[in-house]
């Protein structure tokens, strides 16, 4: 019976806005980073598919994509916080070189779901 009304809270707060789940963490230099899937694309750009939020140590990954897509699309936001995680605040908002890092490094390992 508790087990029921804290699903139930857990389904609520995930309700929250338009964020439909958490579904695992990350590490992006050694810091642990929460996943989301959000409904919808984000900023004006309609073909960004995640987003990450450095000081909340946030992924949001648009909900719908094909699992190749949002697996480029996640290491696609870990390149960002890598970047930013080394120091290199200069290069994070690179998206030409992020991409260019996503495409590379996609297919040669496993992003580790915590
Ligand atoms: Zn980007």
């Amino acid at each position: 019976m508790e087990g029921v009304k804290r699903g139930r809270i857990k389904t609520e707060l995930n309700r929250i806005g338009d964020i439909v789940m958490e579904d695992f963490k990350v590490n992006i230099c050694g810091v642990p980073h929460k996943v989301f899937r959000k409904e919808d694309t984000f900023s004006s750009d309609a073909e960004h598919f995640g987003e990450i939020r450095y000081k909340e140590c946030e992924i949001y990954l648009s909900t719908g994509m094909k699992p190749e897509m949002e697996n480029q699309t996640l290491i696609h936001e870990m390149m960002h916080g890598i970047l930013f995680g080394i120091g290199r605040n200069d290069l994070c908002h690179d998206e030409v070189l992020v991409q260019a890092l996503a495409q590379a490094m996609t297919g040669c390992f496993e992003v580790k779901k915590i």
